[in-house]
């Protein structure tokens, strides 16, 4: 039986081909022990942001349908790397945007939820012995526009994803060790967290702990998927692991 592990790296994780090697040892350690890896990665570095000043200098009210089809542009440039890099590493692995897996979301641009994913084609590739690399962010609805979750929406479709497709674990990398109290950057007395419940973890992402996004936290209560936070840059991350 495959134990499916999902992993997921944000934008500061990918944001250039060093990082994506980088992230390239997280997800083959765990390929290594013989779990089945699915990975879910935003856009590298500020690529989202650009793209919305760059729609700003067409228009500040740009048509709905249209800034989603602009804004999930960097998570397929994104995906398409990963893969290489890690079949230049000897690996399978094979890219999926959300309409590729379907992701399927419902009609409410910009912020669209996730109604239904199809988990046929994932596991699939998983079965091969695929690593399977999804583009976050983004899904299509069922009229076959493309949707876009709201920003910092990967973490949502990664979580939606280890629900979907019963993954032991959801592990969230990021650039810190884990949730602290406040933020370790600015504060040296922040005490990290080693554990957390679902509801601790939605009070801090409301007083405005910017770890995890408070709409993914609320799935992953419902959905009782574990989560691991932890660090890209440090081999042996601990991290915070968020359950009930
Ligand atoms: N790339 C998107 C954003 O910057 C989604 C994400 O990073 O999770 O909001
Ligand atoms: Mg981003």
């Amino acid at each position: 039986i495959m134990e499916i592990i999902v992993q997921k790296f944000g934008g500061s994780s990918v944001a250039n081909t060093d990082k994506l090697f980088n992230v390239c040892k997280h997800i083959t350690k765990e390929k290594n022990k013989g779990n089945s890896v699915v990975v879910v990665v935003s856009a590298q570095g500020d690529t989202t942001d650009d793209l919305i000043k760059e729609e700003n200098e067409i228009t500040e009210k740009p048509n709905k349908r249209e800034h989603d089809v602009l804004v999930s542009v960097g998570e397929q440039i994104t995906i398409a790397k990963l893969a290489m890099c890690l079949q230049k590493q000897g690996y399978e692995a094979v890219s999926m945007l959300g309409w590729q897996v379907p992701i399927i979301t419902d009609s409410n641009f910009g912020d669209a939820n996730i109604t239904k994913i199809k988990t046929g084609k994932i596991l699939k590739e998983l079965k091969t012995g695929k690593i399977v690399i999804i583009a976050g962010f983004q899904g299509i609805d069922s009229n076959s526009n493309i949707t876009t979750l709201g920003r910092g929406g990967s973490d949502t479709t990664a979580i939606a994803l280890a629900s979907a497709l019963k993954a032991k674990k959801c592990e969230i990398f990021t650039d810190v060790d884990g949730v602290y109290s406040e933020d370790p950057n600015k504060n040296e007395n922040a005490t990290k967290f080693d554990k957390l419940t679902y509801d601790k973890m939605l009070e801090m992402a409301n007083n405005g702990a910017k770890v995890l996004h408070n709409k993914c936290v609320k799935l992953a209560k419902e959905k009782q998927v574990k989560i691991i936070v932890k660090s890209t840059f440090l081999e042996e991350s601990v991290g915070t692991v968020v359950e009930k």
